[in-house]
């Protein structure tokens, strides 16, 4: 069991849920910009939301981001300079993320560590392929072996200098590169994981790379808190997110399965499968609602569902728990069914 981390009103760590996490790609000194983005990635679900800090004019802004949205936790994103890290841990973010070993020595770290301890807020040690200590990939090379290292000494320098509120990131693009890190990080250590597949690249097959590195590491039960990282706009990478922990079963919602259709499908069931995901969207409890091409593999391969229709040419059949309740024409079967499943849904919620 990991240790609980507590940024702002979110636990990371322990038996918290898993937290969603994504990143601002606007200007940081643009308040409205920010402000914008803050609240889509809000309404989209996600929990913590971290920005780059990269100058005064970004603090300043920062000031009055931390003033507005105070019901979500703010995350800093260093780079290099530790006046900024310390200015950072006392304006009210509730997390400051540095490299330890890129923040310009172990003094300049004790500061920044200093500051935090004293406002409360936490640190994530976030160590990427890219950043990987020049000693530790001399001796072991860019891999696991030296990220895992990177961020585990990180980790120890915080602990020298008494601070303990620690989140550890060791990223890589590569997946199998993430999973091996991760995996021996979360041997070595208590602190909770950030997880996540950094520069993966575009939706399409950034979103499969982050699904295998991220759903790797959570069926194993490693992980608290995790982040998509895509290129484009951020509400995608929380659509993303949410979408791993919900096919993991770490999010409730009611799921639609529906099946590919081949020749013995009569009927428009792609329309009606997006037809009845709309109506379930957003819904946040575990139900299963199955629409199926045909009544002679549907019923029995959708057994599982709380109700499923399958058509066939010119009839379909509704089942509920396995059970056919319903066998009518196709278009009133369809009518029966969309009333079923509303008054399913307004049951449970
Ligand atoms: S449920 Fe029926 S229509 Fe759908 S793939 Fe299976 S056999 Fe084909």
């Amino acid at each position: 069991m990991k240790k609980v981390v507590q940024v702002g009103k979110i636990k990371v760590g322990e038996d918290a849920p898993v937290s969603v996490q994504s990143m601002l790609n606007c200007s940081s000194s643009d308040f409205n910009a920010c402000s914008e983005q803050i609240k889509r990635l809000k309404s989209a679900g996600c929990d913590i939301i971290r920005l780059a800090i990269s100058d005064d004019n970004d603090i300043e802004c920062a000031k009055m981001l931390i003033k507005e949205f105070a019901d979500v936790p703010l995350v800093a994103d260093i780079q290099f300079d530790y006046r900024l890290a310390v200015k950072c841990g006392e304006i009210g973010f509730s997390k400051v993320r540095i490299n330890p070993g890129n923040i310009g020595g172990e003094d300049k770290v004790r500061l920044v560590a200093d500051a935090c301890r004293a406002n409360g807020v936490a640190i994530r040690v976030g160590v990427n392929g890219g950043s990987i200590e020049k000693e530790l990939e001399s001796k072991y090379g860019s891999g696991a072996k030296a990220l895992s290292e990177s961020a585990l000494k990180g980790v120890a320098l915080l602990e020298r200098f008494g601070f303990y509120d620690i989140v550890v990131s060791a990223k890589s693009s590569s997946v199998m590169t993430t999973i091996e890190t991760y995996r021996l990080i979360n041997k070595q250590c208590d602190y909770p994981l950030h997880i996540g597949v950094t520069e993966s690249g575009g939706e399409g097959m950034g979103n499969i790379k982050s699904a295998i590195g991220i759903g790797t590491l959570l069926a194993d039960g490693i992980g608290n808190t995790i982040r998509v990282s895509l290129t484009g706009d951020p509400v995608k990478e929380v659509y993303a997110a949410v979408d791993i922990l919900k096919a993991l079963n770490l999010r409730d919602y009611c799921e639609v399965v529906s099946c590919p259709t081949c020749s013995r499908c009569h009927y428009d069931m792609p329309k009606l499968a997006s037809e009845i995901g709309e109506l379930v969207k957003g819904v946040e409890k575990r139900l299963k609602i199955a629409v199926m091409g045909c009544v002679v593999n549907g019923p029995g391969e959708a057994k599982d569902a709380d109700i499923g229709i399958a058509g066939g040419s010119e009839k379909a059949v509704i089942f509920e728990k396995g059970k056919i309740t319903a066998n009518l024409p196709f278009d009133k079967a369809v009518a029966e069914f969309k009333q079923k499943v509303g008054r399913l849904i307004a049951d449970v919620c």
